[in-house]
């Protein structure tokens, strides 16, 4: 081969490297952005009952009128609805239709009921421990559709939403999308406050199914209160049903520009995976490690910061542009979990996670391989 045969062979292999690439960046950028809308209940499954409301008509009439505000606003996001008619679905099916859809967000609409007519305000939750007898109760609520199921000790891998030992699950789980979810229902909060006017309960964590099996952002909205009079006739009115779906509207708008900057093509999948120990444990080594996070930040803190509580030892890792702090390198479990409880007055909201080598894996895992 002389250098002009060269010369062309490395024209023809420059021209084709450059066109895939070009190409399959055009294919990146036309992938939409899957919003799952989640109407709470329906058909059989009426939800919480109020004095003339049922919740499964607030939840689908709110989803409706926010996915059609994303239709009619955002034309790079494909609106997937779990139901868009008064029908019964199971929670494992609803998180199905995310994950075959491979949702960007998750986004699951209910409405609240309690004995006393007197709590009212809307609330939206992530997947977590519920660290309150209040939350965990919302959650049992919303996962007892379950029971309806003929087998589901079988069908949900054991998992029984009226025992509070069944939510143990939820502490050993890895939700690597928490940030993102997190972000979210923090915007949702924002604009149910600012631009609904409604009672802002807060930003809560508990174990719902739903949101444990779709493998994305994931967050589930509890409207308000048809327990209480005012709060349900405001819920069951076009105007107050509008307002709400307005205000989610709006999150999802933020979110969504927030989204698109960060991956430059909208989609969650080209994000890149940044995860990284800065540890000094990080070695080559396929070792497992558990170690206990104490909590995170946007900006890295100095040694010896108050935030530390006086806790030496103190490590990060950046994951998601957030600086997750982590205290404790051992091999064993319940060495961790030794110190989690040990430190549980000073950091009440630490969680146990896991590495090998210097990748992040689930604690779950963790424990299956160490079998
Ligand atoms: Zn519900």
């Amino acid at each position: 081969m002389n250098i002009k045969h060269i010369k062309r062979l490395l024209f023809y292999t420059l021209s084709f490297l450059i066109f895939t690439t070009f190409t399959s960046n055009l294919g990146a950028q036309e992938k939409k952005f899957v919003l799952v809308i989640d109407p709470g209940h329906g058909g059989e499954d009426p939800g919480a009952i109020g004095s003339i409301a049922k919740e499964k008509n607030i939840n689908l009439a709110v989803a409706l009128e926010f996915g059609e505000s994303v239709k009619k606003n955002h034309a790079d996001v494909k609106v997937v609805y779990t139901r868009n008619t008064d029908n019964y679905l199971t929670l494992q099916e609803r998180a199905d239709i995310a994950n075959k859809n491979h949702a960007d967000l998750f986004v699951s609409i209910h409405t609240n009921s309690v004995k006393s007519q007197s709590a009212y305000g809307a609330e939206t939750y992530t997947l977590g421990l519920a660290k309150t007898k209040d939350n965990l109760e919302v959650a049992m609520k919303e996962n007892a559709v379950i029971l309806l199921e003929e087998d589901y000790e079988t069908k949900y891998q054991g998992f029984d939403p009226n025992s509070v030992d069944s939510y143990i699950i939820f502490e050993f789980m890895q939700d690597i999308h928490i940030d993102q979810s997190l972000e979210t229902a923090r915007l949702i909060q924002e604009q149910f406050a600012h631009h609904a006017k409604r009672h802002d309960r807060g930003v809560r964590q508990a174990g719902f199914w739903v949101l444990h099996r779709s493998a994305c952002p994931s967050v589930l909205i509890e409207l308000g209160f048809i327990s209480n009079k005012n709060e349900e006739r405001y819920l069951m009115s076009k105007s107050g049903q509008k307002e709400m779906a307005k205000a989610i509207y709006n999150a999802f708008s933020s979110y969504k520009r927030g989204h698109s900057k960060r991956s430059g093509t909208g989609s969650s999948s080209a994000a890149p995976d940044n995860t990284k120990q800065a540890t000094e444990t990080a070695n080559n080594s396929q070792q497992i490690v558990f170690k206990l996070q104490i909590f995170a930040t946007k900006t890295q803190l100095k040694t010896g910061a108050a935030e530390f509580k006086g806790l030496e030892n103190v490590d990060f890792y950046l994951e998601n542009g957030m600086y997750k702090y982590v205290t404790g390198t051992e091999t064993q479990f319940e060495k961790i979990n030794q110190l989690k409880k040990k430190l549980s007055d000073k950091f009440p909201e630490a969680f146990i996670i896991a590495f090998q080598g210097d990748k992040k894996i689930a604690v779950k895992d963790a424990l299956n391989r160490l079998k």
